[in-house]
């Protein structure tokens, strides 16, 4: 809520206000060494995401690198690339609080030789393209097994095409989702993401990124349900986000929200409330 009236009154006053709010957003950022933000659309062009981020408010952001319904995406155009990198020194988003989210399409762990090639293609082209954004950190739903070869089998596919992307490109640190568990798809126990890791060949390119839905539903829960919800609507209560905002081992990494939102309760007022969270912000 706060930040939609801060967007419209920068409207009506015009670059001054758009500097304060920027002063703003990086002073809490500051104080509380929270990296918070959303998955944003990059409709428009890419750089549209370095914006609409800091509209939210954001200290973090996630998008995708592409159409989420094509295995053969338009190269990268490089005046776009640019345009990102400006706007994201502009507006104070550093490379290690930006984490794009890889393709939907991808399995790596296909049993089918066509589906796990195209993949193989399409996590070099996405590593690709964040080294062109200047980014170094890269999320992927490792893959799943589709019921047609074992667990293992499945990992050890998805090991073999990092190891093959890692050769192919430079430095980006390939970050592995823990999955809900949800039919065959893999990751969704910590021993999974673990025997991926033990595979790769260089273990500084290799990382794991912790999806509180997915965990919860994986584990505690039980349900292997990939239902996410918004903050203080699910099933993990306020409480344990008030512990994860105020987690001195999660300083620095970025918070990224993959909420629904309602109308009155989207990405902005819940990167609000979790900022509001942080005992830092308060002090
Ligand atoms: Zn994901």
């Amino acid at each position: 809520m706060m930040a939609a009236a801060r967007k419209r009154k920068s409207e009506a006053l015009g670059d001054e206000t758009e500097d304060e709010e920027r002063g703003d957003r990086r002073r809490r950022i500051r104080k509380t060494n929270k990296y918070i933000g959303a998955h944003v659309g990059i409709q428009g062009g890419i750089w549209k995401a370095v914006e609409s981020s800091a509209a939210l408010g954001a200290g973090a952001f996630a998008l995708f690198l592409g159409s989420q319904r094509s295995w053969k995406r338009p190269a990268l155009d490089p005046a776009a690339a640019d345009r990102f990198q400006e706007k994201c020194s502009e507006l104070g988003f550093d490379p290690a609080h930006i984490l794009p989210h890889g393709s939907y399409l991808m399995n790596c762990g296909s049993p089918k030789d066509d589906v796990s090639e195209k993949s193989r293609v399409l996590l070099v082209d996405e590593l690709s393209r964040c080294s062109r954004l200047g980014l170094r950190l890269y999320n992927f739903h490792p893959g799943s097994s589709l019921g047609a070869i074992t667990t293992q089998q499945c990992l050890d596919k998805i090991a073999a095409a990092i190891n093959h992307a890692h050769q192919q490109t430079p430095a980006v640190v390939t970050v592995l989702e823990n999955m809900s568990g949800q039919g065959s798809t893999v990751g969704g126990r910590f021993c999974e993401l673990r025997r991926i890791i033990d595979r790769v060949r260089d273990r500084s390119r290799v990382g794991v990124c912790l999806d509180t839905c997915h965990a919860f539903a994986a584990g505690k829960l039980g349900c292997n349900l990939d239902r996410h919800e918004d903050i203080r609507k699910g099933n993990i209560g306020l409480s344990a986000f008030r512990d994860v905002v105020n987690e001195p081992r999660l300083d620095g990494v970025p918070l990224i929200l993959e909420t629904p939102g309602r109308p009155g309760f989207q990405d902005a007022e819940q990167i609000e409330l979790l900022y509001s969270l942080c005992e830092k912000n308060k002090e």
